[in-house]
């Protein structure tokens, strides 16, 4: 079972209430599961919903920030927390002390964070599991993009052993699993 996993998700709570029970879900089964959320730290949107139902049931909770954006009231009392002078030096952090990423839907901050881990793993960092929570479908655009990248050549055609496409949290949870198990 994969023990540390970070997730990239909105800094906001997006427009249907089911992103945020969605990242409530898979925070809880992360904390019910024993594991470990290695997140952004921001004590707002999707971030916070899968941070405090990580805690709530029982989860550990690590905190990667970004110097001038930390707040006070992002500090989350006993959490693990590691401050970064750059964005770019959170991001690789956020990797470091994880052993498998997922995304949850979000912006620009978390398509940044997804794309990092897909290219370096194109680029021959060591494979690892990464999933795409397709709350509401929310991500279909994105996987038909990849689709076309790969149609149109730019793109490896077996980018599916890359990426675990799944729309509920438990399904992502299980398919990361046994893509660990694969990997090792
Ligand atoms: P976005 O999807 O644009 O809301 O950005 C969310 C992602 O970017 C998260 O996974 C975070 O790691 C990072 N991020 C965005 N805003 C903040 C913030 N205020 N503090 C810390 N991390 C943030």
């Amino acid at each position: 079972m994969i023990r540390k996993i970070a997730v990239f998700c909105g800094s906001s709570l997006g427009s249907r209430p089911d992103y945020a029970q969605a990242a409530r879900e898979l925070g809880a089964l992360l904390g019910q599961s024993g594991r470990t959320l290695v997140f952004g730290g921001c004590a707002d949107g999707l971030m916070k919903e899968v941070s405090q139902a990580a805690l709530a049931a029982g989860g550990k909770v690590e905190s990667e920030f970004i110097q001038d954006l930390f707040r006070e009231s992002d500090h989350i009392p006993g959490a693990e927390e590691h401050i970064y002078p750059t964005l770019e030096e959170r991001k690789l952090g956020l990797i470091a002390h994880s052993d498998a990423c997922i995304a949850l839907p979000g912006g620009m901050g978390t398509l940044d964070e997804l794309s990092e881990v897909f290219a370096r793993m194109q680029l021959g960092m060591k494979k690892r599991p990464l999933g795409l929570l397709n709350t509401c479908g929310y991500y279909d655009g994105l996987q038909a993009f990849i689709s076309h990248m790969a149609a149109e050549g730019f793109l490896t055609k077996e980018w599916g052993s890359f990426i675990q496409i799944k729309s509920s949290p438990e399904g992502l949870l299980k398919a990361l699993d046994d893509q660990a198990s694969v990997i090792r």
